[in-house]
């Protein structure tokens, strides 16, 4: 890197406006234990940086980047798009479009509805397995990220087996006590939690592939048994496929393994770099949402 001059002038204005000079923490690099370089733009697999450094980007926006940046296609169609207008307050056909596509690819995804990023999908998944089931709690994983929901700001205390505490100033304790935290690839500790709250489990929620605490495989054949654990107490799987979904295969991952998930969480790829989110499952389930259904979700540019 010849010269960061810019990236830290930017850093500095930047801190005087946005909290920690960034709009979500991990860009921050306290990991990295640097000060952020600042991107002006990116091409397929290189991105510039305001010093007019290049990089090799295997950061890919986080997921969504799985074409590169800019790829000419891409751009194109966005630049067309942009010329008929962005956002309407009124349904669409490219709405149809993409809900058509999730759905052939998605075998559970009999239908989707649209949000605007993964952390949506989640609290919509939270409340439709809630309403679905009229029960209040929820099971985790410890490790397992999915998004910045209250309830989903929990981990485990010292034991796996406790309920949860928050991991976020500003998250009732109340809310966090409706999360119970199960040990990734430990059936054991799942099945110990519905032991201990019989009936008021609504919904597992689980990455299929872990990918936020470094990447973690399932045991072969653990997600099946989870479904299985999960149905015979009455409670929904919900998987998170906000990374995993249309980046390790052309859809689910959780169906490619065979399983059929409840509700599915997609996120990131989806929008290709847009913020784009979703939520599918079985009509019976995703037909609860308004204004069919009494679970209230809604945006002003879903
Ligand atoms: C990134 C991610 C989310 C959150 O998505 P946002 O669009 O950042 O809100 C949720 N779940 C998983 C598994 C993720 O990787």
């Amino acid at each position: 890197m010849t010269s960061r001059k810019k990236s830290d002038e930017l850093f500095h204005r930047a801190s005087v406006k946005i909290p920690g000079a960034v709009n979500s923490p991990v860009r921050a690099w306290k990991a990295v234990g640097a000060a952020p370089i600042f991107i002006e733009s990116g091409s397929g697999a290189t991105l510039i940086d305001a010093d007019g450094n290049a990089f090799l980007d295997y950061v890919c926006s986080y997921g969504p980047a799985i074409l590169g940046h800019a790829h000419p296609r891409v751009t194109q169609a966005i630049a067309e798009q942009s010329r008929l207008g962005l956002g309407f307050g009124a349904p669409t056909r490219l709405e149809v479009e993409l809900a058509e596509l999730i759905s052939s690819a998605i075998e559970c995804a009999q239908k989707v509805r649209l949000v605007t990023s993964g952390t949506e999908a989640g609290l919509t998944a939270l409340r439709l397995a809630r309403a679905a089931t009229g029960r209040t709690n929820i099971i985790k994983f410890d490790g397992c990220y999915h998004g910045h929901s209250d309830s989903m700001l929990v981990r485990a205390g010292s034991g796996a087996m406790t309920f949860g505490q928050p991991d976020s100033g500003g998250v009732p304790s109340a809310v966090a006590a409706m999360t119970m935290v199960a040990r990734y690839n430990s059936i054991e500790t799942v099945e110990g939690l519905f032991r201990a709250a019989p009936e008021k489990i609504a919904a597992v929620i689980v990455e299929p592939v872990a990918a936020n605490m470094g990447v973690v495989n399932p045991d072969p054949g653990s997600l099946k048994v989870l479904a299985e654990i999960a149905h015979a107490n009455g409670a929904l799987l919900i998987c998170d496929e906000v990374i995993s979904g249309f980046r390790l295969c052309f859809g689910s991952i959780a169906e490619s393994m065979g399983v059929a998930p409840d509700l599915i969480m997609l996120g990131k790829i989806i929008g290709g770099g847009m913020p784009v989110g979703a939520i599918a499952g079985p009509a019976k389930i995703m037909d609860l949402l308004a204004p069919v259904g009494p679970v209230y979700q809604a945006g002003t540019l879903s």
